[in-house]
């Protein structure tokens, strides 16, 4: 089968993958990749789902990865042999029987995309990406490096994956607003790191001045390559439901990339006839950084860009969305709704999870906190089948469990506040204080 795809504008002018280009040279409108639904729909939607069956989590390289397992359906004209995948996607789809008892579901899941090679669901795209890169440098073309601004999860991601491939890369961070665990990750891998004295938005505006070289490849999500490999998010979770459509899906947004993906891997997989109806879609914001939920508020008749303030979700600290009509024309099609969490909903949702199993990060915590106010709210019945995304490993945000656990002790100890006891090393006060703290 001749299968193919192609950047495309708004208005129907496109481009190959393998230029180095990010708008259109026209209207200056962002570029998706479309895929030739003719030769697609020459499979039917039972052979897809035997074909990613028969690939899923096994062996041959790179089929059994979660994203080239799809491979037809996300970036068909890379070879085999350029392609730089780590296994990524197969995320389990944690069953939140506990916390959803709390809560009053009996079908909760968590799919845990952070149990990922560098923590989040950055790899998912960043495969694909640094696959075509590859595929541009094996065909010849000139790319001295590939680049990417980062709230610090899609930095860890461009620079494991191109050290993999041998492919020198540049990392704009914003000074002192990610965490040590996501600094450490591009400076293991050799990447050259450039600390900004700015914020995200800040370190964007410059990249996007670079990306004017062809020789510097821009890795940021403006980059409809890395959606295409998020994409895969919303097919695996179908296949990880004998191909059954959940009711709801809630996905915390920042650059609104993801939330793009989720909607994008639905509709697709209902062109193709693998399902049948789409799932609702809630985005989940932090409130000190919610444009698009200031924007749902207009009935998304209007957008303004914000300065985002602090939040402990960092990775979502953004004012200025890159993906921002993407996001609003996927949130239209799937009945979406968006909603925001203060920063005490968002530690406190995190961390109640965690008593139940989780380790979460705190954009997964912003996820969460809506997830209960929309069951409070009855937006979400008691049996619904409710997915919540978890974008990133617990273990990449120590500080901010840490700050949870270690409260100041003049202040009121958070909700669901624990921390060690410190004891004299004997048998006799280790008993009393079990006892004390169990209950006799
Ligand atoms: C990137 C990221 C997000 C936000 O995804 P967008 O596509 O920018 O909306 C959320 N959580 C984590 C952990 C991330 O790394
Ligand atoms: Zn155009």
């Amino acid at each position: 089968m001749n299968y193919n795809a192609w950047f495309e504008c708004d208005l129907g002018c496109t481009y190959p993958l393998t230029e180095v280009i990010y708008r259109c040279k026209n209207c200056n409108g962002l570029l998706n990749v479309k895929h030739d639904f003719d030769v697609l729909k020459q499979r039917s939607a039972e052979d897809w789902k035997n074909l990613f069956e028969q690939r899923y989590m096994r062996t041959q390289y790179p089929y059994g990865s979660g994203v080239w397992g799809k491979k037809e359906l996300v970036c068909p004209i890379v070879d085999d042999g350029n392609i730089i995948s780590m296994y990524e996607g197969g995320t389990n789809l944690f069953w939140a029987e506990r916390f959803g008892k709390q809560l009053g579901l009996s079908d909760l899941w968590i799919k845990q995309c952070g149990n990922s090679h560098t923590g989040s669901f950055k790899d998912l795209g960043m495969t694909v990406l640094v696959s075509m890169v590859n595929q541009i440098i094996s065909d010849g073309g000139n790319i001295r490096a590939v680049m990417c601004a980062s709230t610090g999860d899609t930095s860890a991601s461009l620079a494991a994956y191109t050290s993999a491939a041998g492919i020198p890369a540049i990392i704009l961070l914003p000074k002192e607003k990610v965490t040590r665990e996501q600094l450490i990750q591009p400076i293991a891998n050799g990447a050259l790191t450039l600390s900004l004295e700015t914020d995200f938005d800040g370190c964007m505006a410059i990249v996007q001045k670079l990306a004017a070289r062809k020789d510097f490849y821009l890795a940021n999500s403006i980059n409809s390559l890395r959606i295409e490999g998020q994409k895969t998010i919303s097919i695996e979770i179908v296949q990880q439901f004998d191909w059954e459509v959940p009711d709801w899906i809630i996905i915390p947004g920042g650059n609104l990339g993801n939330v793009s993906a989720l909607g994008l891997g639905f509709l697709m997989m209902k062109q193709l006839g693998i399902i049948d109806k789409l799932p609702r879609i809630a985005c989940a914001q932090a409130a000190r950084a919610n444009p698009l939920y200031r924007s749902y508020k207009t009935g998304f008749t209007e957008f303004k860009a914000i300065t985002a303030q602090s939040t402990q979700a960092t990775a979502i600290q953004i004012g200025n969305p890159v993906s921002i009509h993407r996001a609003i024309r996927v949130l239209k099609q799937f009945d979406g709704i968006v909603d925001q969490a203060s920063e005490v909903e968002l530690a406190d949702a995190a961390a109640r999870a965690d008593r139940t199993g989780l380790f979460n990060c705190p954009h997964t915590g912003v996820a969460l906190a809506v997830l209960i106010k929309m069951v409070e709210r009855k937006q979400i019945q008691k049996t619904d089948r409710v997915i919540v995304i978890s974008t990133a490993n617990g273990l990449k945000f120590p500080d901010f469990k840490v700050a949870y656990h270690n409260f100041v002790p003049n202040e009121p100890a958070p909700q669901y506040y624990n921390a060690p006891i410190e004891l004299e090393a004997n048998y006799d006060s280790v008993l009393k204080q079990i006892d004390k703290q169990l209950g006799v």
